[in-house]
């Protein structure tokens, strides 16, 4: 779960649009309804996602609310232009106002079980990226980590396969 994609109220179903972990990295908080902060915003995303969940519920409420009144405006023009520009869309200015947010579902933890060498279960069936699970994650994705399943575990899918057909190109890329 990503604890931080912007709210646009029920019923609009489609992609969520995420409201990036760097804003909190630069000292954007997270805000019940009395505008007071209820967690480390800092924190793994599960436990950011789960301190939401359990604020949402105490409130009755299907959102909270993240605040850049700490971040410096520069760093917001500079560095969060399109979340800024996306929340303009949808009627909200980062730099004067908080932002509802709700955690959504971003990545899935877990697939087709895979080996190091990305091979199934099934002999000559390979799987790689987020269709498979190699355990690497643990049980909480670090950020900006699913280049490790689509890059390294697709070379090592590559590297397999080549020595297991004998017909495969074998040099290395
Ligand atoms: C909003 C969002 C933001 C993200 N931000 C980040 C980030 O900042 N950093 C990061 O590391 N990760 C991020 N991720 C995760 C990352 O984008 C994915 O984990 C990664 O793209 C997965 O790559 P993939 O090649 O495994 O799968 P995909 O990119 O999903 O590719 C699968 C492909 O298979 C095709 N396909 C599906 N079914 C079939 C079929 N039956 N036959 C043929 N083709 C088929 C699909 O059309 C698709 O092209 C983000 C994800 C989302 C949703």
């Amino acid at each position: 779960m990503h604890p931080t994609s912007l709210y646009t109220g029920p019923g609009r179903g489609g992609r969520a649009f995420l409201i990036s972990e760097s804003c909190r990295g630069e000292g954007a908080v997270l805000l019940d309804r009395d505008e007071r902060r209820f967690c480390d915003e800092l924190q793994p995303r599960d436990v950011v996602t789960a301190a939401i969940r359990e604020q949402m519920e105490l409130e009755g409420t299907d959102h909270v609310r993240l605040s850049f009144a700490n971040v410096d405006p520069g760093v917001v023009r500079a560095h969060f232009s399109h979340i800024r520009e996306r929340c303009l869309e949808e009627g909200y200015d980062i730099l004067s106002e908080p932002i509802p947010v709700v955690p959504a579902q971003h990545y899935l933890m877990g697939g087709v079980r895979v080996d190091l060498d990305s091979a199934t279960s099934m002999p000559g069936l390979f799987a790689a990226g987020e269709t498979s699970c190699n355990g690497v994650h643990g049980r909480n994705r670090l950020a900006s980590n699913s280049l490790l399943e689509s890059l390294v575990f697709a070379r090592r899918a590559a590297r397999a396969i080549a020595r297991e057909v004998p017909t495969f190109d074998r040099e290395e890329p």
